[in-house]
């Protein structure tokens, strides 16, 4: 993969000569699966919003490991195995996930070799978030406003549809506590609905 990465650097250093130019070129390397680490801030996420976050940027191999230091204890991160996937011509590349997002209120990063480095506000490269110089809103991700002066409809953060929100996402996993108060409201329904036969 070294030497992959080797030619690829020399062919970037000269993809505007001919004859490079006269083709769109694209890194086989660049699809090839590689780990990706999830820090989320609230550990209590579950595994399964994660992932379903993760796939609508890359494919997501297997499941996720919990990264442990030399005590045993879960640091925090987890490892998924990914493959990125082809952008949309005529930039081609492949796609690049946000390297810092929320799912609901839960802020967190994504770490991966070959991400490129952009500004954790609006996604560009060559600057950092304290000299952003772009206002993107938190509410709906655009450019141009804030959030206090956003009309954009609600957009759930988990699965990207707007009209919801994360804590009612069809999408999201639903805690045991949550599971069993709809099956019980389910069987409270159908026992209504017999005795009303
Ligand atoms: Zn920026
Ligand atoms: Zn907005
Ligand atoms: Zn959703």
């Amino acid at each position: 993969a070294a030497i992959c990465r080797q030619v690829w650097e020399k062919v970037v250093e000269k993809k505007e000569e001919a004859p490079l130019n006269a083709f769109r070129i694209e890194p086989l390397f660049a699809r090839e699966l590689r780990p990706l680490y999830v820090h989320m801030h609230n550990p209590f996420i579950p595994e399964e919003d994660i992932v379903t976050f993760l796939r609508r940027y890359v494919d997501v191999q297997g499941s996720g490991t919990k990264e442990r230091d030399e005590k045993g204890y879960w640091t925090g991160r987890r490892r998924f195995l990914v493959r990125l996937r082809p952008g949309a011509a005529p930039e081609g590349g492949v796609v690049h996930p946000p390297p810092a997002f929320s799912i609901g209120a839960n802020g967190g990063t994504v770490r991966y070799p070959g991400q490129p480095k952009v500004c954790h506000r609006c996604g560009k490269e060559g600057h950092v978030v304290a000299t952003c110089p772009s206002k993107v809103c938190r509410k709906c991700g655009a450019e141009g406003h804030l959030a206090a002066d956003c009309r954009a409809v609600v957009r759930c953060n988990l699965c990207g549809m707007q009209g919801h929100l994360y804590n009612v996402c069809p999408d999201r996993k639903r805690t045991y506590a949550e599971a069993a108060a709809t099956a019980a409201s389910k069987k409270k329904e159908s026992q209504s609905a017999r005795r009303q036969d």
